[in-house]
């Protein structure tokens, strides 16, 4: 079994950051300036490193570089999907938190009643959380956003029929 691909974006790419974490991919996303530290980095963690910086091409680097183009998001993850040929996995879909790229947890329905809108609980029976920033996801709107976004740009996900 390969291990799944992981990603190091530079700061310019964090638009581009959270869209890799929405669909399952572990994403860090890092403010450091200089370019030395970002490739030990990714290369100490076995991640691709995702940067808008030319100039680090030019550098020695053991590990994965895709130097990312100046357009809106959308293309920027159709370009890192296409490069990699990866494959899009609806259930892999917001399995991390989009902020904090850390592993969302399963939470009981029961144990949500007091923390989201009355309207969710009635209608939703899945529910997970962020062991770091505490944040609650359910599947919904934004959901179905995505999956359209996705669409329009020509992003396919694989097992999104029943969405
Ligand atoms: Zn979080």
């Amino acid at each position: 079994m390969n291990t799944p691909t992981r990603f190091l974006a530079d700061a310019a790419l964090s638009g581009l950051a959270r869209w890799l974490r929405l669909l399952g991919f572990d994403t860090v996303c890092v403010q450091e300036k200089a370019g030395r530290p970002l490739m030990r980095q990714a290369a100490g963690e076995d991640r691709i490193l995702l940067t808008r910086r030319r100039d680090l091409l030019e550098r020695q680097f053991s590990g994965r570089l895709l130097l990312l183009p100046d357009t809106a998001v959308a293309k920027q993850l159709s370009f890192v999907l296409g490069k990699l040929s990866l494959e899009i996995e609806a259930r892999n879909l917001y399995t991390l938190c989009l902020s904090c790229n850390q592993k969302m947890i399963s939470l009981e329905r029961r144990n949500v009643r007091d923390l989201v809108p009355e309207y969710v609980f009635e209608h939703c029976a899945e529910y997970t959380q962020c062991p770091e920033c505490r944040k609650i996801f359910w599947p919904g709107t934004h959901r179905r956003n995505a999956l359209r976004f996705l669409k329009d740009n020509g992003i396919l996900v694989s097992g999104a029929e029943g969405l």
